[in-house]
């Protein structure tokens, strides 16, 4: 089954083929038109944008050479009846997004189990916040940052583009 590569929702029936992707409509073929052309710049260049993106300085605490990427932790807290849930997404480094993870780890061990879902849940959100600190450790870019870069980077070429064309 197709999945598109805008939206990310499954089609059966009809869909847009453009180069290597499938979008589920038009509307998405059209707003996806930055991946095709993020697809059609060398790879050398993609990962040249990712390692600097990586290497420099920190949104928030500054420090440069820490491992700028795209770093999430899941909250989980529990209340009788009731589950709080909080994804977050932060762009940061190494060393504030282990800060950030440890401190949902913590918050999670201890407030998660407070109702009989969260009995069930809890272990399960501690443990996909370790594969998140797991990843956090990595060295390199990650995918996702150079696939998010990519896809700016042809963003701007598409804008800069119109401007060329309207002039
Ligand atoms: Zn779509
Ligand atoms: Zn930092």
């Amino acid at each position: 089954m197709p999945v598109c590569s805008e939206c990310g929702s499954l089609f059966f029936v009809g869909g847009v083929k453009a180069g290597s992707r499938k979008f589920c409509s038009e509307r998405c073929a059209e707003k996806g038109k930055a991946l095709l052309v993020a697809d059609a710049i060398d790879p050398a260049d993609i990962q040249r944008i990712a390692t600097s993106f990586f290497d420099r300085a920190c949104p928030i605490c500054g420090k440069e050479n820490g491992g700028v990427d795209i770093q999430r932790d899941h909250r989980l807290i529990s209340a009788i009846v009731v589950q709080t849930f909080q994804n977050r997404r932060l762009i940061c480094c190494r060393s504030c997004a282990l800060k950030a993870q440890f401190g949902t780890l913590g918050l999670t061990s201890v407030l998660g189990w407070w109702s009989i879902r969260g009995i069930f849940m809890t272990p399960i959100w501690l443990g996909w916040n370790a594969i998140e600190i797991g990843k956090t450790l990595r060295r390199k870019p990650s995918r996702e940052l150079s696939e998010l870069l990519a896809r700016e980077t042809a963003e701007s070429l598409l804008a800069n583009a119109k401007i060329t064309e309207s002039q």
